[in-house]
C-alpha cells in the first residue's frame, strides 16, 4: 500500500488503525510530489492512500498522477474536511472513496472494499486474457490442423496465391506434392484411431524434415497430405524431394511398441508449367497421385495431360455412380447357365449394367472398381442382391424356373462384417430360399485373407447360401483357400476356355482345373464357351456346366424367361 501524507502522526495513526483492522500489508509512506512520482512510475501497488492537502503538492495531482500511471489501482483520499465540490470533482476523476480524518473508523470497511473490488477487476482481467488466449487459439485452428500442427485446407487456399505470384516475380518453379498414405484406412481399422493418429503425426513430422524452411506441409484430412516446394529450378527438383519422402515414410514406424510400416502415393503438379492457378494445381496432383496409386502404390507420378483426359472420365463416372440407384439407371442381365450332359438351362448369372444417360450402356469392368474405391459398391452391391432375388422368385412363382441364381459379390462388401445381415435380410424380404443364392467371389477377395471375410464366409454357408469362386486360375489363389472354404462350384475364367483349340498348355490346364475341382467336391462351370469345338473339349473332359455366348448371350429377365419356357416345350 502507498500512503501519501505528510504528517507524521497521522501515518502512524492509520498504520495502527489498519493492522488492528486485521489488514496485514506492508505500508510505504511518501511525503512529497517527487517521492510519490517515483513510487508510482516504479512500483505497483494495491491500494494508495493519500491525503489532500499537502504543503507543496496537493491531492488531486497526486490522484491524476496516479491514474495516469496505474489507472487500475484504488485511490482513497483520508483527508481532513472536503468541501462536497472537491469530493464530487474527485470522485469523478476516478478517486474510488474518501474518508475523513474525522471518522477513520471507515478506513478499514474503504479499503477491504476497494482491495476486493481491485481483485475482482484483476479476475476480469484474467479472464479477458483467457478469451484473448483461446481467440488466438481460434485463429490457430483456422489455418491448422489440431493433430499434427501442420497448416490445414483453408491456408493454402488463402497462401497459395501469393506464393504462385512470387514465383513468377522470381522465375522460380513451385511444385504441388499431393501425398496419400497407402492402407492407411487399414491401420485405422484394424489398430484403432488413437494409434492412426499417432501414426499421422509421426508421417506429418517425417514429411517436414524432407523440405526445406519456406516449403509448406499441409494436411488436407485423413490421411491426405500436400506439400508447396518453391524456389525450384526444374522439376526435377520436386522428383528428388518426392523420392525423399517415400523413402523417410516407408521406413518402419515404432508406435506405442507396435512396428508399422506405411508406405505412401505421391501425385506432383508443376507451376507454371502443368496450370496457372492453385485449384487447377492442386487437382492436377490429385489426378497424379490416383495415378500413382493405380501404378502399385508407394511411388510418386508427375501429372501429364493424358491423365487429364482419363482422369476427367473416371471422376464423371464416379459422379454418377452415386446417383445412378436413384435415377434407375442401373439393370440387371441374366446369363443362362447350362448343364454340359443335358443341354437344360440349370442357372443364371444375374450381371449389373449401367445406362449412363451421355455414354450409353457402360460395362461393369468400367465401373465396378470406381464404385469399390469410391464405397459406392455397398449400395449399388445391395441393390443388384435384392433385384436378382426378386427376380428369381418370381420365376419360381411363375413356374418358370427354380434354379440358383448367381450374384457377383465384391472384396469390399464382404469384408464388411454387416454384409451376412445384409444377405439375411434380402432373403427374408425376397421370399428366397438361401439354397437358390449363389454368391460368386473372385479369387482376389481370397488373398486379402482376414478374420472377417472367414466368419462371414462360413456365417453364409451355415445359412444355406452357396459360394462360388469366380474367374478361377488367373488370380492366385492357393489351394489351402479352396480346402478351406466350402466352394459349391469353381468358375474357371474363360482365357483357359478361349485356348481351346490353340497349341499353348491352356487347354491342358483347363483339364486340369477340372480334376482338381472334382477331387475337391466342387462342380465346374466354363466361362466364355463360345464355340463347338470349346464346348465339345470340356464335355469330354468332365466340365459340368458352360456359360458363354455359345448358348446364349445375357438376356433381359423377360428373354430369360422366354428362352427357358422354349426349352421345355
Ligand atoms: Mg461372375
Amino acid at each position: 500500500m502507498l500512503h501519501l501524507e505528510d504528517n507524521r502522526e497521522d501515518q502512524e495513526l492509520i498504520k495502527r488503525l489498519l493492522s488492528q483492522a486485521g489488514i496485514v500489508c506492508d505500508i510505504t509512506t511518501v511525503e512529497s510530489h517527487a517521492e510519490f512520482l517515483n513510487s508510482v512510475e516504479n512500483q505497483s501497488w494495491d491500494v494508495i492512500l493519500s491525503d489532500y492537502s499537502l504543503p507543496t503538492f496537493d491531492g488531486f495531482r497526486a490522484l491524476a498522477l496516479a491514474k495516469q500511471k496505474s489507472p487500475s489501482t484504488p485511490f482513497i483520499f483520508v483527508t481532513g474536511t472536503l468541501g462536497e465540490d472537491i469530493v464530487v470533482e474527485t470522485l469523478k476523476n476516478g478517486a474510488t472513496d474518501y474518508v475523513l480524518k474525522q471518522k477513520l473508523t471507515r478506513l478499514s470497511s474503504a479499503v477491504r472494499r476497494a482491495l476486493s473490488e481491485a481483485a475482482e477487476r484483476k479476475n476480469l482481467l484474467g479472464a479477458e486474457a483467457a478469451l484473448i488466449r483461446s481467440g488466438e487459439e481460434f485463429r490457430f485452428l483456422a489455418d491448422h490442423d489440431p493433430l499434427t500442427k501442420l497448416h490445414n485446407r483453408a491456408y493454402i487456399h488463402d497462401h497459395l496465391p501469393s506464393m504462385l505470384t512470387s514465383a513468377v516475380r522470381h522465375e522460380e518453379r513451385l511444385a504441388l506434392l499431393f501425398i496419400d498414405l497407402d492402407g492407411f484406412k487399414f491401420i485405422n481399422d484394424s489398430l484403432g484411431h488413437s494409434l492412426g493418429d499417432l501414426v499421422l503425426k509421426e508421417a506429418a513430422e517425417r514429411m517436414k524434415r524432407c523440405v526445406r524452411e519456406p516449403d509448406v506441409v499441409l494436411r488436407l484430412g485423413g490421411d491426405e497430405f500436400l506439400i508447396v516446394l518453391t524456389g525450384l529450378r526444374d522439376s526435377t527438383d520436386a522428383a528428388m524431394a518426392a523420392e525423399r519422402i517415400r523413402r523417410t515414410l516407408e521406413d518402419e514406424m515404432l508406435i506405442q511398441g507396435n512396428s508399422l510400416t506405411t508406405t505412401c502415393s505421391i501425385g506432383i503438379s508443376v507451376f507454371p508449367d502443368d496450370g496457372a492457378d492453385g485449384e487447377s494445381l492442386i487437382k492436377w496432383a490429385d489426378l497424379a497421385l490416383y495415378s500413382a496409386k493405380d501404378n502399385g502404390r508407394n511411388t510418386w507420378r508427375f501429372f501429364t495431360k493424358d491423365m487429364n483426359g482419363k482422369a476427367a472420365q473416371r471422376l464423371s463416372l464416379e459422379y454418377g455412380l452415386r446417383h445412378a440407384v436413384a435415377k434407375d439407371q442401373l439393370f440387371v442381365e441374366y446369363q443362362p447357365q447350362v448343364d454340359l450332359r443335358t443341354g437344360r438351362i440349370v442357372g443364371a448369372e444375374a450381371l449389373l449394367r449401367w445406362q449412363h444417360p451421355e455414354m450409353g450402356v457402360v460395362s461393369p469392368a468400367t465401373f465396378i472398381s470406381i464404385a469399390e474405391n469410391s464405397g459406392e459398391i455397398l449400395r449399388i452391391g445391395e441393390w443388384v442382391l435384392r433385384t436378382a432375388c426378386t427376380q428369381a422368385r418370381r420365376w419360381q412363382d411363375e413356374g418358370v424356373f427354380s434354379m440358383p441364381i448367381a450374384v457377383n459379390v465384391s472384396a469390399v462388401q464382404f469384408r464388411q462384417r454387416s454384409f451376412v445381415e445384409t444377405v439375411k435380410k434380402v432373403l427374408n424380404e425376397t421370399g428366397l430360399v438361401p439354397q437358390l443364392l449363389e454368391l460368386e467371389l473372385t479369387e482376389s477377395l481370397l488373398l486379402t485373407n482376414s478374420n472377417v471375410m472367414a466368419t462371414v464366409m462360413n456365417e453364409l454357408t451355415d445359412a444355406g447360401v452357396r459360394l462360388a469362386i469366380d474367374d478361377f486360375g488367373v488370380g492366385y489363389c492357393g489351394l489351402s483357400y479352396l480346402m478351406e472354404f466350402k466352394f459349391s462350384k469353381l468358375k474357371m475364367d474363360g482365357s483357359f476356355v478361349k485356348s481351346i483349340g490353340g497349341n499353348s498348355v491352356g487347354p491342358s490346364i483347363a483339364a486340369a482345373i477340372v480334376g482338381m475341382a472334382k477331387i475337391l467336391g466342387m462342380k465346374v462351370l466354363a466361362e466364355c464357351a463360345e464355340t463347338e469345338e470349346q464346348v465339345q473339349f470340356l464335355r469330354e473332359h468332365n466340365c459340368d456346366e458352360v456359360q458363354g455366348y455359345y448358348f446364349s448371350r445375357p438376356l433381359s429377365a423377360q428373354g430369360f424367361s422366354e428362352m427357358v419356357r422354349s426349352q421345355c416345350a
